[in-house]
């Protein structure tokens, strides 16, 4: 096999090395310890699934730095393997192939990370091993012996410590002497595949060659068998995929499994070497880890642990964010009424207020809840804590269908479904993924809990109990939780079963040891996800809610089927109350008249069967491209104006008086019920459609969350509206 040049092109464009290794052994520490950088670090598989750039200057000449995901192995299992082989072999377009890779290994789990770094030698890519956490294993007493590991695998081994910055300046040598002399970065291969496996490995040789020859060259032949047909890795060829599936299913037809025979001959030729880690090493350093596992990990405790957790963390969510969230609607309520003021009455002022800021405040009051949540995350992940919560909630969630990494993201859906989804990276298989990602906008994030506030608080009120002694209000918010987190359990239950059946596979799970979280670093994970948050949904809610307001603004001057004026000169200025009826009747006609209102009435055949009015039908075109734009909305169409958030009381008192043209009020507790019933369900997020899109490579999976949120939305409303009809409430 024909070797990648040494030296990228000269002088134009800096040469690149990568950072790799398995998650968690402090590749992004090293990277920012080499750059200068501070990208952010986490103990927790997963952190890193976008790839950052650093420049670092070795003594003569500067160089390129990429951090790329960690992986557990090149077989292209999960997003991040992916990720890091795309990036290992240079294969995204527009992106040079790094010069060599500095395998970034925990020095305290030796062998065990060693075998991401044999596969890269298999492929013949030029390696720097770099031994990281020194400091830990020495004060173990499990550290190997650097030179002995260098002789065995026949590649440059340097150890360093992220933290003290040990070994920083022998790294930097080392990459040097590789990047003039790349094959002193190679190896050849000493461990030897069984007679068959190397058979089927040559047939994939062979085809390799009628593959483009840069890619041939850049992926090796290990690598087609590591992939795993189901899953794709986008890029190879339809014809090496079919020839893989073909020795996969010959493979199997002998009794042999694929899988087995390469790893079991990597490992079982690592397990014959001596590193040189010191024989009767004292326990004392992992002790403590073990110590607090026994404990975490126990069947009746851990369990207790984890639920008391939880709780902390959703009371944390709703009741402390609470302050920051009134001072933000105070505080655009405020501006909205200085530029109000500020400018003469007309369109621009509408726009501004009802439009501009009325948007940039509904995305903002969602901040405090989604800083809070991931920064209790990130801390829980950077502690250690969230992998052995994957691990106790594995059971659970393997009968459901679901992978035990899913709850992370299921849970970050409380907050927000746009970083949750993103979240589902973690995932090895594409199956899962897509998964966690269908029920994932099930859950009830806090967009939601604007409009269940609105509603419950016009209509059922607090001195009304259900059962006899429950508060209503309160009772009405818990239910809708507990509602849509069945609901999404049971729509994994469902796909998992039928269409996204697909094998169980175990939790492969790495158990970080318990380490102090770092604020900075904690810190900085918030940061990062609270800018998804308001890149991703943040814009989107931006834009629909201008592209609303002026659906509802617009035609401007529409011609009115009475002339209001007219009727208002006629009455004398102590008519106080006919004069408003009369401004009241304008309003709802100008509404009427607006684009949106039109398209209310159009769809109001298909939405009086929920028990819903062509003004809840503008709402909820609205809060079709985001839910909470529904509150606004009601606030524009009743004629409330500005500045209504889901507890102003003229809103609540409009939405309880609204009556139908035979004076029946449009409101009652049932319809309120029906509404948060389809909230629960259905797909109102253009955010969360464009996240599903962009992680799933396709439109099929977007297009089958939002039919089949929207049909159960429908569906179940109606069945609550005219059920309850029938019941007689
Ligand atoms: P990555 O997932 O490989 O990028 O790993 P990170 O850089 O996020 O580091 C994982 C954890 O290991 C963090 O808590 C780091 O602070 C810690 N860490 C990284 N390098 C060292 C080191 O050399 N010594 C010690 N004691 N801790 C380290
Ligand atoms: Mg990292």
């Amino acid at each position: 096999m024909s070797t990648p040049s040494p030296l990228p092109s000269p002088a134009s464009q800096p040469v690149r090395i990568a950072l790799a290794g398995n998650p968690n052994t402090g590749k992004t520490s090293v990277f920012n310890r080499l750059t200068g950088a501070s990208a952010r670090v986490g103990n927790y598989a997963g952190v890193t699934v976008e790839r950052e750039i650093g420049l670092w200057t070795l003594p003569s000449r500067t160089v390129e730095v990429m951090d790329v995901p960690g992986a557990y192995s090149l077989a292209a299992r999960s997003a991040e393997e992916q990720v890091a082989i795309r990036t290992v072999f240079g294969l995204d377009p527009g992106e040079p192939r790094p010069a060599l890779v500095v395998v970034v290994i925990d020095a305290t789990q030796l062998v065990r990370n060693l075998y991401f770094a044999m596969q890269l030698i298999e492929a013949r890519v030029p390696v720097v091993l770099a031994l990281n956490l020194m400091d830990v294993a020495r004060a173990q007493g499990t550290a190997p012996n650097p030179e002995r590991v260098a002789d065995i695998l026949g590649v440059p081994v340097v150890p360093v410590s992220a933290h003290t910055g040990e070994g920083m300046k022998a790294l930097a040598s080392a990459v040097e002497r590789v990047l003039v002399q790349p094959d002193e970065g190679r190896s050849v291969v000493p461990w030897r595949y069984p007679k068959a496996l190397q058979a089927d490995v040559d047939t994939l040789a062979g085809m390799v060659t009628a593959w483009s020859p840069e890619e041939a060259k850049a992926m090796g032949r290990w690598a087609l068998l590591s992939i795993d047909v189901e899953d794709e890795l986008v890029d190879v060829p339809e014809h090496v995929r079919t020839a893989v599936a073909q020795i996969r299913s010959k493979a199997e037809s002998e009794g042999r499994d694929i899988d087995t025979e390469l790893i079991g001959s990597r490992y079982s030729w690592l397990d014959l070497q001596d590193f040189g880690i010191a024989a009767n090493r004292p326990d004392a350093g992992l002790t403590l880890t073990h110590r607090i596992d026994a404990w975490l990990l126990h069947p009746f405790f851990g369990a207790l642990t984890f639920l008391f957790a939880m709780g902390a963390l959703f009371q944390a969510l709703f009741s402390w964010s609470d302050p920051a969230i009134g001072a933000i609607e105070q505080l655009f309520s405020w501006v909205g009424m200085q530029v109000q003021a500020a400018l003469p009455e007309g369109l621009l002022n509408d726009f501004l207020v009802q439009g501009v800021l009325n948007g940039m405040g509904s995305v903002l009051v969602f901040l405090p809840q989604i800083l809070l949540l991931f920064f209790l995350l990130g801390f829980l992940e950077d502690c250690g804590y969230m992998a052995r919560v994957a691990f106790i909630v594995d059971r659970g969630m393997k009968s459901l269908g679901l992978h035990g990494r899913a709850f992370v993201p299921m849970l970050s859906g409380y907050a927000c479904a746009v970083p949750a989804i993103m979240a589902t990276r973690t995932l090895e298989r594409q199956r899962d993924r897509l998964l966690t990602m269908m029920v994932v906008p099930l859950m009830s994030c806090s967009a939601r809990l604007p409009v269940y506030t609105l509603i419950i608080s016009a209509l059922f009120l607090p001195d009304t109990k259900i059962l006899g002694f429950l508060p209503a209000p309160g009772f009405m918010m818990v239910f809708m939780y507990v509602f849509s987190t069945l609901m999404a359990l049971i729509a994994a239950a469902v796909l998992g079963r039928t269409l996204l059946k697909g094998p169980k596979v175990p939790l492969l799970l790495e158990l970080p040891p318990y380490r102090l979280p770092r604020l900075a670093t904690v810190l900085r994970q918030m940061w990062m996800r609270a800018r998804t948050f308001l890149t991703e949904a943040g814009t989107t809610i931006l834009v629909c809610t201008i592209v609303l307001w002026g659906l509802l603004a617009f035609p401007r001057h529409p011609v009115l089927s009475e002339d209001y004026a007219a009727q208002r000169s006629a009455l004398p200025a102590t008519e106080t109350e006919a004069l408003a009826h009369i401004d009241a009747a304008e309003r709802a006609e100008i509404l009427e008249r607006s684009y949106g209102g039109r398209l209310g009435k159009q769809i109001e055949p298909l939405i009086a069967p929920l028990g819903f009015d062509w003004k809840i039908g503008v709402g909820l075109v609205g809060a079709f491209a985001a839910r909470e734009v529904f509150v606004s909305t009601m606030g524009v169409v009743y004629g409330i104006g500005d500045a209504v958030d889901e507890s102003s009381t003229p809103l609540r008192e409009r939405i309880r008086d609204e009556r139908r043209p035979d004076g029946t009020p449009v409101y009652t507790p049932l319809v309120g019920l029906s509404l948060m019933v389809f909230f629960a369900l259905s797909a109102q997020c253009m955010s969360t459609l464009a996240v599903v899109r962009r992680e799933s490579h396709s439109w099929r999976w977007p297009i089958f969350l939002f039919t089949y949120m929207t049909v159960l939305a429908w569906v179940a409303s109606f069945a609550v509206y005219q059920g309850g009809k029938l019941l007689g409430l």
